[in-house]
């Protein structure tokens, strides 16, 4: 993941720059890089989105202030920051991070509210699930068919997720193992690194922030506390999801308290297709049937069978309306049509030659 940017280089101002002229370079950056003057352009829409980001932080005396104090700690300095090594932060939830904060200087980056991203992107995302750790979100993607999408429906999905280890029941110790105070962190859960009065505090990476470690390993997690098993879940559809459409599936994600993130295809139907609320469906019809007129079988979605009457001299790609039979979504109710495609026959015979030279005399049809 690249290194933040630092904020003072971002909005092109100085260190000592009043808020005014904070508030000024903002501005004539944020109109210069507006998504509505760059259509299409995804540099432009970082770059609008770090010019949001630092004026957000250094438009407010608190932030920036915190931003400052870890600005001259070397965070920001581009390549990487001097320092911080790799590993995960942890998010959030100061009041379980076991005595955290403690010292005069320690600094909880959940403190910071959205400044808390900029440490997932310099220490990298989430890395250490400690036991306080927020709840991760998981993401996937599922294809469904087109009439599963317009009419609802339940989809299985199976997935490997993490799961609270059931031999260990997520104590991550074999059975009959002690389980002793972190050396490492002395229970806290938590390691501060850092010099000069400024510490940062991130998961204890030897007790992965429970505090505790034991004796013996489990052997079935390896002392992790969780262990990877395929889940079998029914993702409900709701009638008329669209095509990228993403449903959240509340504590369907890692240990079922974190929620899983379905992302929704929609496969093609070999009749069907969407406008909006409607349904097209495409109907061939032969020669005679457009010139003379005829009654048409079609089935709506729900597999009902509709007679439409077609009348003669009905032109190819005509649409005929089959009122209600559409999807119905929040209350609303689309329609169905069908659109004839006349299909001409591709050889005639002797005799056929002859009928049809006879119609088109007749018709003062010129070939
Ligand atoms: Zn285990
Ligand atoms: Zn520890």
């Amino acid at each position: 993941m690249a290194a933040q940017r630092d904020y003072y280089q971002v909005l092109g101002v100085a260190e000592t720059a009043t808020t005014d002229e904070i508030k000024k370079a903002f501005r004539r950056l944020a109109k210069q890089y507006h998504p509505d003057r760059n259509p299409n352009n995804p540099q432009a829409a970082d770059r609008f989105k770090e010019i949001n980001e630092a004026h957000d932080v250094l438009s407010d005396a608190d932030k920036r202030k915190k931003y400052d104090q870890l600005r001259r700690y070397g965070a920001f300095t581009g390549g990487g920051g001097g320092g911080f090594g790799g590993g995960g932060t942890r998010r959030g939830r100061t009041q379980e991070s076991g005595g955290a904060g403690g010292a005069g200087g320690d600094f909880d980056i959940s403190d910071l509210g959205g400044l808390g991203d900029i440490f997932s992107s310099i220490f990298g995302r989430r890395g250490a699930a400690g036991r306080e750790a927020e709840p991760e979100e998981v993401e996937t993607e599922v294809t469904i068919p087109f009439r599963v999408a317009a009419l609802g429906g339940s989809v299985p999905i199976t997935l490997g997720m993490p799961q609270v280890c059931p031999t260990c029941g997520g104590s991550g110790g074999a059975k009959g193992a002690t389980i002793n105070t972190c050396p490492e962190c002395k229970g806290r859960g938590v390691v501060s690194f850092g010099q000069g009065g400024f510490a940062v505090n991130r998961p204890c990476p030897v007790c992965r922030g429970k505090g505790t470690v034991p004796s013996q390993r489990c052997p079935a997690c390896q002392g992790s506390g969780e262990v990877r098993v395929e889940k079998r879940i029914n993702v409900e559809v709701p009638a008329g999801v669209e095509e990228g459409a993403r449903l959240r599936l509340k504590n369907q994600g890692p240990k079922n308290r974190g929620d899983l993130i379905v992302e929704i295809h929609v496969a093609p139907d070999r009749f069907f297709r969407r406008e909006g609320l409607d349904l097209v469906g495409v109907v061939p019809i032969n020669l005679a049937q457009a010139m003379l007129g005829s009654r048409i079988k079609v089935k709506t979605l729900d597999d009902k069978r509709v007679v439409l009457r077609i009348p003669a001299g009905t032109q190819h790609g005509q649409k005929f309306r089959i009122p209600g039979h559409g999807i119905e979504k929040n209350g609303r109710r689309g329609d169905m049509y069908v659109e004839t495609h006349v299909t001409l026959p591709e050889k005639l015979s002797a005799d056929e030659q002859e009928a049809v030279k006879n119609f088109a005399e007749k018709a003062g049809l010129k070939y």
